[in-house]
């Protein structure tokens, strides 16, 4: 079977984190370091902390944030959980904004429509990698200052979106809250891990006390101000990110040159309908996503062809955990049954992708 997913792990990685396990000190340490100031030059971006998950990284965001309980947070169903369990953990409100059907992110326009007062912050998720327009986003903040002179906050979700880009800037770098996913299935690797990124230096310190119990760690025995959380990342799991952040180069661009085949090849295709592209956008394309008539034929035929395909996030707003919540989403509601991504990564070479092609190509 092709698979949808497969974890990229360099050679160097067991060489790594076997150094960190015969160090006698596997916590968090300087391989943590050497993995951040990685990430700041990869990012080209200075104001960064690891975490344990990008889940922790985007639970620490919301709750640095200290919004009243009952804020609500403009945010999409169309994403793994962790998204929007984060705001739940935060005693906030998620109010569902409906997809862009070019892109499956959260729709600017009903974004706008479902800002007041009682809004606190904005999550958005980067569907597979593909950028939200990070200008209009700009815009919104700039409106919503004007209008209720205070600042809208924005959390960016950019566990798919490693090594994406909008106008040569990597996502997350644009100034507020973002959280980087270097889980089992994401383009770069630690095993488990990720990264909150922060708008400022004060934040950033901030974020690497209460990441640790809101423990200072550059000096023992001091006071603990604001308490904190055990959301830190550990040196084996950085090991494996350090060994990883090369290859995870390569690995991105072979994800986007197969997705660019994919685009060419499917293209006017029956039965499917591909995700539109703006030329200022540079996706990770760490998900090859396409709206397929009859979708679950079409997935029973590529599964008896050897490939596996499927919708990756169930969305999150039917779950009975968020029952309370619920609101009509038409757009999302049209699209649901037909997303479906086929594998797209670094381990699919030239014949896996025209199998591929050729199984979609031949109908079902
Ligand atoms: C993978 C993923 C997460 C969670 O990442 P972890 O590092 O596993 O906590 C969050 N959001 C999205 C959209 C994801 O795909």
């Amino acid at each position: 079977m092709i698979p949808l997913f497969k974890t990229a792990m360099s050679d160097a990685a067991g060489e790594g984190a076997a150094r960190v396990l015969g160090s006698g000190y596997v916590g968090q340490g300087a391989a943590v370091e050497e993995f951040e100031a990685g990430l700041r030059r990869e990012l080209d971006y200075p104001h960064l902390v690891t975490t344990n998950s990008a889940t922790s990284a985007l639970t620490l965001a919301l709750h640095m944030m200290a919004l009243p309980p009952g804020t609500k947070v403009l945010t999409t169903a169309l994403t793994c959980t962790a998204t929007n369990f984060a705001i739940l953990a935060n005693h906030l409100i998620p109010v569902w904004c409906d997809v862009d059907p070019e892109t499956l992110n959260i729709c600017p326009r009903d974004v706008r429509s479902k800002i007041d007062a009682g809004v606190g912050a904005i999550m958005v998720v980067h569907w597979g990698g593909y950028p939200v327009d990070m200008d209009e986003l700009a815009a919104i903040k700039e409106e919503y200052k004007s209008d209720f002179n205070r600042d809208l906050h924005i959390v960016e979700d950019c566990a798919h979106a490693w090594g994406s880009s909008h106008r040569g800037r990597s996502l997350g770098t644009f100034g507020d809250y973002a959280a980087y996913s270097f889980g089992p299935i994401k383009s770069l690797s630690c095993g488990d891990g990720g990264a909150l990124l922060l708008p400022d230096a004060d934040q950033t310190e901030r974020a690497r006390r209460l990441r640790w119990f809101g423990i200072d760690r550059s000096f023992r025995g001091g006071d603990i101000p604001e308490y904190g959380f055990k959301y830190h990342m550990n040196d084996v799991n950085a090991a494996i990110g350090l060994a990883n952040l090369e290859l995870s180069r390569s690995v991105v661009s072979r994800h986007r040159s197969n997705s660019e085949f994919y685009d060419q090849r499917l293209a006017g295709a029956d039965g499917v309908r591909l995700m539109g592209r703006h030329p200022d956008r540079v996706s990770s394309c760490w998900l090859y996503t396409l709206l397929a008539d009859r979708r679950d034929d079409l997935v029973r035929k590529l599964r008896s062809a050897g490939i596996e395909s499927g919708q990756v996030h169930a969305r999150n707003d039917l779950y009975t955990c968020v029952r309370e919540f619920t609101r009509p989403l038409p757009v999302l509601d049209s699209v649901y049954g037909s997303i479906l991504c086929i594998p797209c990564g670094w381990w699919i070479g030239d014949e896996d992708r025209n199998k591929i092609v050729d199984a979609i190509k031949g109908g079902w």
